[in-house]
């Protein structure tokens, strides 16, 4: 029986035109793009091409895109790289609800003496924008701060935050790699100084990313040594993975209205029959400001990894918190930070849809909710106290 996936924002399947493309530069070109022979050197064309084709999907001039190796050594390169280049007295402010990509590096940052600054999100998951006005924010301070989140898909107003930081004098970097090929991301009009994406939450494989950084914008690499990536990012070109981002980030140009309206119809439709099939079970996070794929609802009373384990055993793929953060006992930091209570943080359980995803396979998950939601709240200690 085919599994059910729902665990999109975990990562994605590569979509079979990305294969394609990348097939042959397993086979046959294999060369490095560095060579001065044209078996290597002409490869750097494929490359030129990817770079155009992820540019066009955020709408950024090609020379602003650098390949990495993934969104997280994007999100690390800006936020270590800004606080290397602005030296002493370097800032940074980001929210509560980041990913670990973005927390984690801000805090390593902020035991090296960085001042560090969390602006809370309120209970749907939205950001304090009053807090952030009453932040101090000047030319020495980084503001790196989610597109969409991982676990709700909350979508934060990247455009009004950035351009209040920019008044300011502060810098600004986005982790987008939930947002981007979901939602329209335009860098003529948004006035971010760096962006992290990654290729395995758009249908390209994991193990390839990219930073966006504007035109002016000074960082130093993060890996030192060839000359690869205009010299910020050194390393042999993983070509076949950055031709399947390219061609990963084409597909999600063409496939973006889609994702807006049957990939959203189909998520609302399992949000709506969950919510109603379901008894004591509630939406997190704004439905408003919400990416199209994904809904995240708790169960109250009910373990969000009991409920896994009983999905799973459906062949359901779905997930409680963020994936790299399952392993832990604790709520998820989101919820936390949302301030859900113990009984509702504990219980909340992320579905997440793609271009892939059927109406059968939504009719499915609403019939079994109810029935695992029923047999586990017979067994939750928490019901009768
Ligand atoms: N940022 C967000 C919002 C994510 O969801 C993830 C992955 O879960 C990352 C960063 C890290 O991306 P990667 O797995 O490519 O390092």
């Amino acid at each position: 029986m085919k599994t059910i996936y729902f665990d999109n924002n975990a990562t994605t399947a590569v979509a079979p035109e990305v294969l394609d493309a990348m097939l042959p530069f397993f086979k046959d070109n294999y060369g490095n793009p560095s060579s001065i022979h044209r078996f290597g050197g002409s490869l750097k064309k494929h490359i030129e091409k990817a770079r155009q084709q992820v540019a066009a999907l955020i709408n950024a001039s090609p020379s602003e895109i650098y390949f990495t190796s993934c969104g997280s050594e994007s999100d690390n390169m800006a936020i270590q790289g800004f606080c290397t280049q602005t030296g002493n007295g370097a800032r940074l402010v980001t929210s509560t609800v980041e990913h670990p990509a973005v927390r984690a590096s801000c805090q390593a940052m902020a035991n090296r003496g960085v001042t560090l600054f969390e602006v809370p999100v309120d209970s749907s998951g939205l950001l304090e924008m009053e807090t952030l006005q009453n932040t101090a924010i000047d030319e020495r301070t980084l503001m790196t701060m989610m597109w969409a989140n991982n676990e709700t898909g909350v979508v934060f107003p990247i455009q009004e935050v950035a351009e209040f930081v920019k008044s300011k004098g502060g810098m600004v970097h986005t982790d987008a790699v939930q947002a981007a090929g979901k939602i329209p991301i335009d860098m003529k009009k948004v006035p971010v100084d760096m962006m992290a994406l990654s290729g395995h939450k758009l249908h390209a494989p994991k193990g390839v990313g990219v930073i966006y950084i504007r035109k002016g914008t000074k960082i130093p690499p993060l890996l030192f040594g060839g000359h690869q990536e205009s010299g910020l990012r050194a390393g042999t070109e993983n070509i076949a993975y950055i031709v399947g981002l390219g061609t990963a980030c084409e597909l999600a140009q063409k496939r973006m209205a889609e994702e807006n309206t049957r990939v959203k119809a189909l998520r609302d439709r399992l949000e709506k029959g969950v919510l109603e099939s379901c008894k004591e079970a509630k939406l997190n996070g704004d439905p408003k400001h919400r990416l199209p794929n994904t809904t995240n609802i708790s169960f109250k009373f009910i373990e969000g990894e009991a409920i896994l384990l009983l999905l799973d055993e459906k062949n359901v793929a779905a997930s409680s918190g963020s994936a790299c953060t399952t392993g832990s006992l604790e709520p998820s930091h989101v919820m936390q930070a949302m301030g859900l209570p113990y009984v509702l943080a504990h219980s909340s359980i992320r579905f997440s849809l793609s271009y892939y995803s059927e109406e059968k396979e939504v009719d499915r998950v609403i019939e079994i909710m109810p029935e695992i939601v029923d047999y586990l709240r017979q067994l939750s200690p928490y019901v009768n106290e």
